[in-house]
């Protein structure tokens, strides 16, 4: 039986396996940012994979998500979010819903989220696990994200969940000081860069080494 369809009563708790979760994987790891935290431990990652794989939601790996992509790691998730700094009034893009784990963990942290999908059966996936946890300050589009999305830009934040290189547009569609963060590179070597629209210079700082599944071009109506 579809774990979401179970009678409250006879659901497994997540819980502790979502606690453990930030524990061992994150605060051990160095996430400190007391926000951040709190919304790794209140979004329910295992409504965001396959009901089959659901037991293992909240260990220290990716998981597949169909279409040939994946769930990102907790700690990725974590890490990145840390990066963005946000304090609760941004207006975020994101490319690269996938699941829409990403794109939940965002939504307890700031305004509201923008986030595009490229791929249409994981655009549709991602928009009933979100309503399923209600979210309502999140707006989706399926679309490329390489194009970034004009129509409410500019974004205090744009933070990036596939691996390759930035499209100029996105830093065009940020606000003054605002951040973009990507995993870039080739493929299999990306590194995380954050950089910042100052007034006249744009500032750059590389963090973690990581492996993304690739930005693609173009729409999949899959
Ligand atoms: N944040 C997601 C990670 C999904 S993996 C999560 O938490 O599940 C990265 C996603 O980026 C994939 O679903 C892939 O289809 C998508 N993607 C790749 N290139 C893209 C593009 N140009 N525009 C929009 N989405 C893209």
């Amino acid at each position: 039986m579809n774990n979401h369809l179970m009678p409250e009563h006879t659901k497994p708790s997540f819980d502790r396996p979502r606690q453990r979760m930030v524990n061992e994987q994150l605060i051990a790891r160095g996430i400190n940012d007391k926000r951040v935290l709190a919304a790794m431990l209140s979004v329910p990652r295992h409504i965001f994979v396959d009901s089959a794989l659901a037991a293992r939601a909240y260990q220290d790996c990716a998981l597949p998500i169909g279409c040939g992509q994946t769930i990102s790691q907790p700690y990725m998730v974590a890490r990145m979010t840390q990066l963005l700094e946000l304090k609760g009034n941004e207006r975020v893009l994101e490319i690269g819903t996938g699941c829409g784990y990403q794109t939940a963990v965002l939504s307890r942290l700031c305004r509201r989220v923008y986030s595009i999908e490229r791929i249409e059966a994981l655009h549709r996936r991602a928009r009933q696990n979100l309503r399923m946890a209600r979210h309502a300050n999140v707006m989706l589009k399926c679309g490329d994200g390489l194009e970034g999305w004009e129509e409410y830009a500019p974004f205090d934040a744009i933070i990036v969940t596939a691996g390759g290189f930035a499209s100029d547009l996105w830093l065009q569609q940020l606000k003054p000081g605002g951040v973009l963060l990507l995993p870039e590179g080739k493929s299999g070597t990306h590194r995380l860069v954050r950089r910042r629209k100052q007034a006249h210079i744009i500032t750059e700082e590389y963090f973690d080494a990581c492996t993304f599944v690739p930005l693609l071009k173009g729409v999949n109506h899959h």
